[in-house]
C-alpha cells in the first residue's frame, strides 16, 4: 500500500475526484491520515472511546474513491493466515470533514487503530468523533 505521512496534502487519487459525489466541496484542502506501511514508524497509543466504532461506521457512511483492487493490511497480509476469509482488506477510502479541511484515510484505518495501536492525528480524531455518525 502507498505510504503518506499524516497531514500531508492528499495526492493519491485526486485525478479521480468526482465533484458530484457526496463529501467535501472542491477547493477544500484534503489531508492524508492513516496511510501506513511496513518499515515506517507511526504514532501509537490508546484511542479515545468510540473512535474505532465510528471509523468502522464511516466505511459505510463516508465511503469514497472506490477502487477495483484491494489494499491488504501490510502487517496482516504477510501472515500465512491472511488467506482465510475475513483478512483485513480495503478497497476504498473514507472522507472526514474537519475545520476548514477534509481528511482522506484508507478504509483500513479502523483496523490499524484497533489491531496495530495506530493513533491518528488529534485533529483527525476530533473530526471523526464530532461527526454525525460518531458512536
Ligand atoms: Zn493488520
Amino acid at each position: 500500500m502507498t505510504y503518506y505521512a499524516d497531514l500531508t496534502p492528499y495526492t493519491y487519487d485526486s485525478d479521480n475526484w468526482d465533484p458530484g459525489a457526496p463529501g467535501p466541496r472542491r477547493g477544500v484542502a484534503v489531508l492524508n491520515a492513516g496511510w501506513l506501511d511496513r518499515g515506517r514508524s507511526y504514532p501509537q497509543g490508546s484511542p479515545p472511546p468510540g473512535l474505532v466504532e465510528t471509523l468502522k461506521r464511516m466505511t459505510r457512511t463516508h465511503r469514497a474513491q472506490q477502487t477495483r483492487g484491494f489494499h491488504l493490511c501490510p502487517w496482516c497480509a504477510s501472515r500465512r493466515s491472511s488467506r482465510r476469509p475475513g483478512r483485513p482488506e480495503g478497497s476504498a477510502e473514507i472522507r472526514v470533514i474537519g475545520r476548514g479541511v477534509a481528511y482522506a484515510a484508507p478504509e483500513l484505518i479502523a483496523h490499524y487503530v484497533e489491531a496495530h495501536d495506530y493513533l491518528p492525528p488529534a485533529e483527525f480524531m476530533e473530526a471523526v468523533l464530532s461527526s454525525e455518525v460518531a458512536a
